[in-house]
């Protein structure tokens, strides 16, 4: 494992990439029990999940008080369809640990007024205090949540279209290219900014190149990982694939 001083942590597996994220919840949940909680969707965090349930199942961690806020939601989806972000939260984690409907907020990608579902997530957000530890990913094309490459540093959360690259990097959930929905409700960069404490996981070669811009290049909304740059609290959590394209002093 290798530790640098931007806070990035470089592990050999994948695996070990999802210890120390399931880790860092596990003790801000023992440290605030009422923590507010932001988590993020897509192949990377499942491993997360999967231990918070072992954890929970175990005794050894207790989600009856937290609050959490997923970063997006797919717009058009029925929430009960098995791809929308409210399934996929409900079977990986919400059902598992007990956490109610009423504690854990996705934004709503069906309703009828869209841009009323997206303030009312930002406001909810704000009304609990902030996020404490807000979980991301990062996109082939830099993005974090569906804040695609252009996207602004103040931006909040509103409804957004889909780049081609991420309709294409999530068709592996769907039958068809043509059933990914092209529009979502995401925080904005701005929102997602305000986390009292961001992690954010790579994993695989091919996310090396906007792992590098991410973390090297300079910041700008052509790479919107980038602004994390910008943020007191970022820990990466990477593994070595990911990693393959870093500087990283002290690298052996
Ligand atoms: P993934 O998505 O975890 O499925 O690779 C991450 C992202 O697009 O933010």
């Amino acid at each position: 494992m290798i530790i640098n001083r931007t806070n990035v942590v470089v592990c050999e597996h994948a695996d070990e990439v999802a210890d120390h994220v399931a880790q860092k919840f596990v003790d801000l949940i023992h440290s605030k029990p009422d923590a507010v909680l932001g988590l993020a969707t897509g192949g990377t965090p499942v491993g997360v999940y999967q231990r918070l349930v072992t954890r929970h199942r175990d005794g050894q961690v207790s989600f009856a008080k937290v609050t959490t806020f997923n970063l997006d939601e797919y717009v058009g989806l029925p929430v009960d369809h098995s791809q929308s972000y409210r399934s996929f939260m409900q079977k990986m984690l919400l059902d598992d640990v007990g956490i109610p409907q009423s504690r854990s907020f996705i934004p709503a990608g069906n309703a009828i007024d869209l841009e009323a579902a997206a303030n009312d997530h930002e406001m909810k957000i704000q009304s609990m205090g902030g996020i404490d530890l807000q979980l991301l990913g990062i996109g082939q094309n830099g993005h974090i949540a569906f804040n695609e490459p252009g996207s602004a540093k103040q931006s909040r959360t509103r409804v957004v279209s889909l780049t081609r690259s991420t309709i294409e990097a999530n068709s592996r959930f769907f039958d068809r290219l043509e059933d990914v929905p092209t529009q979502a409700i995401t925080m904005g960069i701005g929102t997602i900014l305000e986390s009292k404490s961001i992690v954010i996981m790579a994993v695989g070669e091919s996310k090396s190149a906007a792992v590098k811009n991410a973390i090297h290049g300079s910041i700008t909304p052509d790479c919107p990982a980038s602004f994390l740059q910008a943020h007191p609290s970022v820990t990466w959590y990477i593994d070595s694939a990911a990693a393959c394209q870093l500087e990283l002093p002290g690298r052996t």
